[in-house]
């Protein structure tokens, strides 16, 4: 919370870093980066996007956004709001200088909690985990730690992790959902999820 790298070293005019309620859970939930609401609140996806986060995670069964928050842990690459886009559509993308400066934080919390299921939100997370494919290609799918699909039908390996399961980004500012076959991509995806949870070694 007190970290300041990118002001000193000259890419953020302003660092509040954003993160969730300390819990411990097998279930961590990686974005992109917070947003100008965020930086207010230092709490993980509370605006528009956060919203329909916790509605596709109803829909996994998480329960309401208490109880999602309650259960799975949520961050992002980047931990501070990154500043407006200078289309003037959605935020800036953290540079490659401030994911790199910002690296130690995500590898420390995948350290300490050890994730069984790691769900990557949006392109920038999913490059992160998954390498560079477009996001048609993996929505839907599962992946296991070397980046391999976990076939629909085969039985869910309780002891390898973190398991990886895609999910597109929920801001209004991405436009990949607008695509009705993009949509059925993301229910496969939420039902897949709603499965994975149910197999959770420990239920959460
Ligand atoms: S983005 Fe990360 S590295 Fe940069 S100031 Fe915020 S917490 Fe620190």
């Amino acid at each position: 919370m007190a970290c300041r790298r990118c002001f000193e070293a000259g890419l953020l005019q302003r660092c509040a870093p954003v993160l969730p309620h300390p819990i411990r859970s097998q279930v961590v939930l990686v974005g992109q980066a917070p947003g100008r609401l965020e930086q207010e609140t230092r709490l993980p996806f509370s605006g528009r996007a956060g919203r329909e986060l916790f509605r596709w995670l109803k829909t996994a069964g998480l329960g309401d956004e208490e109880e999602a928050r309650a259960a799975v842990y949520l961050t992002s690459i980047t931990k501070c709001f990154p500043g407006p886009a200078r289309s003037g559509s959605g935020d800036r993308r953290p540079t490659s200088a401030e994911i790199e400066l910002c690296q130690p934080h995500l590898a420390d919390q995948l350290e300490l909690l050890d994730p069984w299921l790691l769900i990557a939100v949006g392109q920038m997370a999913i490059s992160r985990f998954l390498g560079d494919h477009a996001m048609d290609e993996l929505i839907g799918h599962v992946y296991l730690p070397s980046a391999e699909e976990l076939p629909l039908e085969a039985p869910v390996p309780l002891g390898v992790r973190p398991l990886v399961l895609p999910l597109p980004h929920p801001s209004g500012a991405s436009r990949w959902l607008n695509h009705e076959g993009h949509r059925t991509q993301l229910a496969t995806a939420l039902n897949r999820l709603r499965r994975l949870l149910d197999e959770l070694p420990v239920p959460i």
